[in-house]
């Protein structure tokens, strides 16, 4: 370790943003609304009102203010877990042997275990300030009702978290975690809702999927009183809470004069991959700096390679309201063989328009060969990652061997998401030889996207 930069940037608590950056206020080109399932109007706040808090309505709804204040309880229990490391990957470089410089900003030490909590705490903290008695949400892999139990203990809510039944049943250990900070965990399908009763009728077998947990989640709010839904990625509000990592990336990155070239996240619902990159994509917008940014999805879910720009339904019990965004049709699910999260069938509608604009590139890669970069990457780096996270590494990975056949050094950083811990039969299968690429043909995606509504879309 020659180099004067320390391997693990930290910023002190006082450094660490009291503002979160909204960048739909540097689009030219504004996300387009959301939208009446029924008749297409675009939703007023009043509407939004009896299922989301009103205050997350109003961040929902802003495209002009920049900047918001973080509030200071938000403030507050940032402290206990953030500023968030960012890291030069020494180790991996050496591995690769390659001339580029990679750093990652790690959001995986805390319980949550994801960069989740940062939005979770925010959600907690204006539902308790609007009197709620309690929230809804779902859960695919289980990070965000961790991450949700964990702010709801905090800020005395109740937490009733719909967990997509697979993952249930997978992952019982992130049950218990999130029974332990007091939260109530049914799988989904389940019989507790309308929707859910209809769909099990539908689909006895079914191992459930993050747009029918959402159905349910929504329902279960807007028929208990005292009670809104959550959620924890997707949604304009999500990003803006996001934007926590990229600003103390940038912050940290001014500190010590790095200027990078390449920016990568994981991108599953987008919330990373936007907070991470926005703060930077903001500067590009605003004709400050240049940047190449790469969302990378898994090629079993590939909603900005292979999916359509169009109005489509956030969930499969089609109940909520419509978003346009890259998808895949929300009637689309994953093969069953697919490890971790990232499975949702849509992207955030902020980085479906800048992607749409060209802001910034997708990538799809294979879950084998994410395993092996999540493997190297454990083996130099000392910290297991998360299936998720280790998409990022995967194409970090691949740009830093591009860089030692041209012998170009560029600066490439990314966002670790979080830690491996709660994917352990994920590694195993991948361990035992087992684990495979199932990749959904033309056909399965075209029979998938004939069910787009025609609200929106004409
Ligand atoms: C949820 C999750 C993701 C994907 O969600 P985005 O909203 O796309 O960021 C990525 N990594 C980890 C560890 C997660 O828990």
């Amino acid at each position: 370790m020659e180099s004067k930069i320390p391997y693990k940037i930290y910023l002190t608590e006082n450094e660490i943003p009291t503002q979160w950056y909204n960048v739909r206020a540097d689009m030219k080109n504004k996300p387009a609304p959301l939208i009446s399932p029924a008749d297409g109007h675009p939703l007023t706040i009043e509407e939004m009102n009896p299922i989301f808090c009103e205050e997350l309505n109003k961040q929902e709804l802003d495209n002009t203010t920049a900047w918001f204040d973080i509030p200071e309880p938000v403030q507050q229990f940032y402290r206990m877990y953030r500023p968030s490391p960012l890291v030069r990957a020494y180790f991996l470089e050496k591995a690769l042997d390659t001339p580029a410089k990679i750093y990652y900003k790690f959001e995986g030490n805390n319980t949550s275990g994801s960069h989740k909590l940062n939005s979770s705490i925010a959600q907690a903290y204006y539902a308790k300030a609007q009197g709620l008695k309690g929230v809804t949400t779902e859960t695919g892999a289980g990070q965000w009702g961790t991450a949700l139990s964990m702010a709801c203990a905090y800020f005395g809510l109740d937490c009733k978290v719909f967990m997509v039944k697979v993952s249930y049943e997978q992952k019982p250990f992130r049950r218990e975690v999130m029974r332990t900070y007091g939260a109530n965990v049914i799988p989904s399908p389940s019989m507790t809702t309308e929707v859910g009763k209809k769909i099990l009728a539908d689909h006895p077998n079914t191992t459930g999927s993050l747009g029918c947990a959402i159905s349910e989640a929504v329902e279960a709010a807007v028929t208990t009183p005292g009670y809104r839904y959550v959620l924890g990625s997707v949604l304009n509000q999500v990003l803006l809470h996001q934007s926590i990592i990229g600003l103390e990336a940038q912050k940290a990155m001014q500190k010590y004069d790095i200027k990078p070239d390449i920016i990568i996240g994981c991108a599953g619902g987008g919330s990373n991959l936007g907070g991470f990159a926005s703060p930077f994509i903001g500067e590009i917008l605003r004709g400050e700096a240049n940047y190449r940014v790469i969302g990378v999805e898994p090629a079993s879910c590939p909603s900005f390679t292979r999916g359509k720009y169009a109005y489509d339904f956030c969930d499969t019990g089609m109940i909520c309201p419509l978003a346009k965004m890259y998808t895949l049709g929300s009637q689309f699910i994953p093969s069953a063989n697919h490890a971790g999260g990232l499975r949702y069938h849509g992207m955030s509608p902020i980085l479906s328009q800048l992607y749409h604009d060209g802001y910034f590139e997708a990538r799809s890669v294979e879950q084998t060969a994410v395993f092996e970069a999540a493997t190297q990457f454990a083996r130099t780096e000392g910290i297991l990652p998360a299936p998720e996270s280790s998409h990022a590494i995967r194409v970090a990975i691949d740009e830093a061997l591009k860089c030692k056949e041209t012998g170009e050094a560029k600066t490439i950083a990314f966002n670790l998401t979080g830690t491996g811990y709660f994917d352990l039969v994920a590694y195993q299968r991948f361990n035992e030889g087992t684990m495979d690429d199932i990749i959904p043909s033309d056909m399965a995606i075209a029979e998938s996207l004939q069910h787009l509504p025609k609200i929106g879309n004409e």
